[in-house]
């Protein structure tokens, strides 16, 4: 195996790193591996998290891309991991029996983050705090939609292929209808599918 360019212990941020390649032109791909030992001769006693993604261009490729991803790195130093940060939790997305109950009345308290009152005696609330006090903040880990991994410049560029017929969606942007057959494709949906 040559030498990766990168290698990414979580497969979105290894993914827009290959977008940012593919929109510039460098033809390059990840490989993903799920074992730990033996991985790159040399280094089998390296501890790597599973799964691991190697991120890897054509030969002629490197040097343009190594550029490529200096400024990348520059860009997302820190970056991909705080997006979910900005976003509202969706308690929708939560078992309903993390519900909390209302401090004073005990009614069990909608599991809607904007809510600003118990709607049974109108106590001011503030339900994602009372999950987080009550079940601790990791209860609130599956509450955030999945972080986009594509838009609309770096989606033509992924080729993900028509679940009906086959056909490489490359040159189409994220949702549509393969060209071929009609059949409706979502790329986020497929490259979320493969990093689960
Ligand atoms: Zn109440
Ligand atoms: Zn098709």
């Amino acid at each position: 195996m040559p030498t990766p360019l990168r290698t990414f212990p979580s497969g979105p941020a290894a993914l827009a790193a290959l977008a940012v390649l593919w929109r510039s032109g460098v033809v390059a791909w990840i490989e993903r591996r799920d074992e730990r030992a033996g991985l790159i001769p040399g280094l089998a006693r390296v501890q790597l998290p599973l799964p691991t993604f190697f991120l890897h261009a054509d030969p002629v490729d490197r040097p343009r891309a190594e550029a490529v991803l200096l400024e990348f790195d520059q860009l997302h130093s820190g970056g991909l991991a705080s997006d979910a940060d900005d976003q509202h939790p969706n308690l929708l997305l939560l078992d309903p029996g993390l519900a909390p109950p209302c401090p004073a009345c005990a009614a069990t308290l909608p599991m809607r983050a904007d809510a600003t009152a118990c709607p049974a005696c109108a106590l001011p609330v503030d339900v994602v705090e009372l999950i987080v006090l009550t079940h601790g903040p990791e209860a609130l880990a599956d509450a955030y939609d999945p972080v986009p991994i594509l838009d609309d410049a770096s989606a033509p560029f992924v080729p993900t292929r028509c679940r009906r017929c086959d056909y490489v969606l490359l040159g189409l942007i994220t949702v549509g209808v393969c060209p071929e057959c009609g059949e409706h494709f979502d790329k986020e949906d497929a490259v979320q599918a493969w990093f689960a």
